[in-house]
């Protein structure tokens, strides 16, 4: 790094989001250490919300015990490279998921790397900043060089979108198939843009509140279902020629929507539970329903190194639109403030532009 460089990081005004407490939020300034061995430090270009941020902004999170640096999806373009970084160089674009697994250990061993200690642990967290410093860990395996015409802002789609590529590699849903969505939020909505990228036939999308109906109207689903008026239960049921959804993918996180789930998807389909619930909540399931009518459970949760590569590539290939989720923008100083319309619904995704 040339030293001219290396003065303006050091003389920056760097600043970096802590939750100090649930609805405490505050921004210290820090100065940004200098990347050791196998990491890099970037000047973040944008930070997304997530409703993982929500959740803890509102009760706190078992895995981030507070003070907590806060958000965990990003882009930037790269100041400093450690030593022995040859995948990257200053000035290079770059986007990342926040995680990395270990690729030793049983579960990395049986190619269940989302369920590898490591990628949780060590999970890159205060992507609400000025800088960044990316650990080695994650510089390694699932960090990318941004395609020069993607924007920052969807390149920092990175990791919800590997979420959901990882949910329908799981789910494997066919081009002849019916699928319905529950739940109209951004996951909900980046499950239909990659439905539709898999050429997926049929694909509903149940929600509830104006704007979400409105968001997710403009995106062209084929069946767009407000679960508040009408007869829900009759056009799902009307969905795939009358046998109702042959996959179901449950985007919630809520009880009600795993029960509608389970109820609304067809004899012989599959359930897909994306959406975790709150700590402790039990799922009664009908054993005869469940048996008799053949259902498949399937509760993916979070994302392998194969799943990012996938996710990195459709982003690069600009053909889903993903950045129809990101609906609004804030400068860092106004963080605080995007957490209510969040909780309202009123934005689905919001850019943190520092
Ligand atoms: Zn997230
Ligand atoms: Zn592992």
């Amino acid at each position: 790094m040339s030293a001219q460089l290396a003065t303006a990081i050091e003389h920056a005004p760097a600043r970096q989001a802590f939750l100090m407490k649930p609805r405490e939020l505050v921004l210290r300034d820090f100065a940004p250490s200098h990347p050791g061995p196998g990491a890099v430090l970037i000047q973040v270009k944008c930070a997304l919300s997530c409703g993982t941020d929500l959740k803890a902004f509102r009760r706190g999170h078992p895995m981030w015990p507070m003070p907590t640096p806060f958000g965990h999806e990003f882009s930037g373009v790269v100041v400093e490279v450690g030593e022995g970084v040859d995948n990257f160089k200053v000035g290079d674009a770059l986007m990342a998921a926040p995680t990395a697994p270990c690729g030793i250990c049983f579960y990395c061993q049986r190619g269940q790397e989302n369920l590898c200690a490591q990628a949780m642990d060590k999970m890159l967290l205060g992507a609400y900043a000025d800088f960044l410093l990316i650990p080695p860990h994650i510089v390694k395996q699932n960090a990318f060089r941004k395609p020069d015409d993607l924007s920052f802002e969807e390149a920092a789609l990175l990791e919800p979108l590997s979420c959901v590529v990882h949910a329908q590699e799981v789910a494997q849903p066919q081009p002849f198939e019916s699928v319905l969505i529950i739940g109209a939020g951004p996951f909900g909505l980046l499950h239909l843009l990659a439905l539709r990228d898999r050429g997926v036939r049929e694909i509903a999308i149940a929600g509830r509140g104006d704007d979400r109906l409105k968001w997710a109207a403009a995106l062209g689903p084929d069946r767009l279902i407000d679960v508040r008026s009408g007869d829900p239960e009759r056009e799902v049921q009307s969905l795939n020629n009358g046998f109702g959804p042959d996959l179901v993918i449950e985007c919630t996180g809520q009880l009600d929507g795993w029960h509608e789930s389970l109820s609304r998807v067809r004899r012989g389909g599959r359930v897909v539970f994306f959406g975790g619930c709150a700590p402790g909540t039990v799922l009664n399931v009908d054993t005869r329903r469940m048996h008799y009518d053949n259902l498949t459970l399937l509760a993916p949760f979070h994302f392998r190194p194969r799943d990012v590569k996938r996710a990195f590539q459709i982003l690069g290939a600009r053909e889903i639109g993903a950045g129809a989720v990101i609906n609004a923008r804030r400068s860092l100083g106004e963080l605080a403030e995007v957490f209510s319309p969040l909780e309202s619904g009123s934005i689905l995704k919001c850019a943190i532009i520092p």
